[in-house]
């Protein structure tokens, strides 16, 4: 069976309603947390905003609200798309890379932080932002909080800096694989719960087995699909953009070469 498909995601949730979890968002995480099990749902829109449609859909269909976060760039920032997961009843945040945007700038980053964070107010009353990885970039997106406050925003959280991950278990679907932390460059989170999963319906049965954490914080990105033209691609794009970025660890020529195609990717897209 084919996994990271819509089909795969709801038996993913399914699981977790059925072993007594509740579901709730990033904010309220921050505010009011649920006492017992619960799982928060992020969903780091970096492409691809109408398949986040699709998951916020899936998700309403079982009651769930979820936290998405979106991109300033055209390819995130799909004005109907917000909207519309916003009317669905889910969480909306800002997920910023103003400093890589602003190469290393911080007081141009922090203006750019101010309008943009605006902007997606306009549609919600934005209370969190997470960083993009911005891997590509020498930059690191949350360095811009090393001379400022989230509070002197109005934000209540940012998931790498206010959550406690040997408190909460951290999981994430980046490069098509709940194990590839490996291929991440900055969105990366240490803990100490010695879980390992690689494909969902792995983690599905830890959920039956009740091995499953009793608190969790689950990044899935927007490469869900259930369009096997699009799943084909994207599987392949990621398999490629898996290993240059292994490589690019250690070999400069790489990843300069790495940064090079993934700016003219992006360019195309805009
Ligand atoms: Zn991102």
């Amino acid at each position: 069976m084919r996994d990271f498909t819509l089909k795969s995601y709801q038996s993913l949730l399914v699981a977790f309603q059925r072993a007594g979890y509740q579901f709730q968002t990033f904010e309220e995480m921050m505010s009011q947390p649920i006492e017992g099990k619960s799982v928060v749902m992020r969903h780091d829109v970096d492409e691809l905003a109408w398949n986040a449609l699709k998951m916020a859909q899936l998700e309403k269909k079982h009651g769930i609200r979820a936290t998405y976060f979106f991109r300033i760039v055209r390819q995130s920032n799909v004005p109907e798309v917000i909207r519309q997961i916003i009317e669905l009843g889910h969480e909306v945040g800002y997920h910023y890379e103003d400093l890589a945007l602003a190469e290393g700038d911080e007081k141009k980053a922090i203006e750019t932080f101010k309008v943009n964070l605006s902007y997606f107010r306009k549609y919600y009353p934005v209370k969190s932002v997470c960083m993009h990885g911005s891997s590509t970039s020498k930059y690191d997106n949350r360095s811009l909080w090393k001379n400022h406050a989230l509070s002197d925003f109005g934000l209540v959280g940012e998931p790498y800096m206010s959550v406690d991950f040997d408190k909460v278990f951290y999981l994430t679907d980046t490069g098509y694989a709940w194990d590839g932390g490996k291929f991440a460059t900055r969105d990366i989170v240490e803990s100490e719960f010695g879980l390992k999963f690689h494909l969902t319906s792995q983690i599905v049965d830890c959920i039956k087995a009740g091995k499953f954490p009793e608190k969790a914080l689950i990044l899935a990105h927007t490469l869900w699909t259930d369009s096997l033209v699009q799943w084909y691609g994207l599987h392949l794009r990621e398999f490629f953009r898996n290993n240059l970025k292994l490589m690019a660890k250690n070999n400069r020529f790489v990843a300069k070469f790495y940064g090079k195609i993934v700016n003219f990717y992006w360019k195309k897209c805009e």
